[in-house]
């Protein structure tokens, strides 16, 4: 907090949406703005839980698409904003977790090795560590746990027509061993990532955890719904 302070004195940080001065608590988006954010409706939370409905989990995502979620999406994937992640998390997914269970695994939506890389970081494993820090805030016994990875790189989702989404994520994800063991059994185990188009994505990689996992509770949850 302190070291963020000094910074923001010499390099004054605004807001993405609003550009205004943001305060030092703040991370690339300002209070005001992230409260203004649009919800997804009852109907679109309805859509979403029909999709997950054939796995028994739930599934869910927080704010609905416009000209602002865009622009806030659009940073997190492509302009390297790790703070701003973990800032959204934070505030928007940890609140979107409702459970009776006291341990919680937060598990990311993996990138490819090279897609890191390109882009400096995975931006689903900083909105988990954001949601990570307020669920612990609130009680849970909460880790991130990177149970998931690609082995093949496959084209990004913007560069596909809508019925090849449906079938590009086959077979590119698996569960890893060694942090499957570590996961408590009960615990309930929370997908993440950024933006939903389809649902095919998160539900493809829902079934490689069910697979493994078939009791284990389960929660698909996006930041944002692209309409
Ligand atoms: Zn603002």
């Amino acid at each position: 907090m302190m070291l963020s302070f000094l910074t923001s004195l010499v390099f004054p940080n605004h807001c993405l949406l609003c550009e205004d001065l943001l305060r030092p608590e703040e991370q690339s988006v300002c209070q005001l703005c992230l409260a203004a954010q649009p919800r997804c409706s009852f109907l679109e939370r309805q859509r979403l839980e029909r999709i997950s409905s054939t796995i028994e989990a739930q599934f869910s995502a927080v704010l609905i698409n416009c000209p602002s979620v865009s622009t806030l999406c659009h940073n997190l994937k492509y302009g390297g904003h790790p703070r701003m992640a973990r800032h959204l998390g934070y505030h928007f997914l940890a609140p979107a977790i409702a459970s009776a269970h006291i341990d919680i695994v937060l598990v990311p939506m993996p990138v490819s090795k090279r897609r890191r890389r390109r882009r400096g970081y995975n931006q689903s494993e900083g909105l988990a560590q954001g949601c990570l820090r307020k669920l612990t805030e609130r009680g849970y016994r909460a880790t991130v746990a990177l149970l998931l990875e690609k082995h093949a790189h496959r084209k990004s989702q913007i560069e596909v027509d809508p019925f090849e989404r449906w079938t590009n994520p086959r077979g590119s994800l698996r569960v890893r061993q060694k942090i499957k063991q570590r996961i408590p059994r009960d615990a309930l185990l929370v997908l993440i990532d950024d933006t939903v188009t389809t649902g095919s994505t998160l539900l493809y990689a829902a079934e490689v955890v069910r697979e493994v996992f078939p009791e284990q509770p389960l929660h698909l949850l996006a930041l944002a719904l692209e309409v």
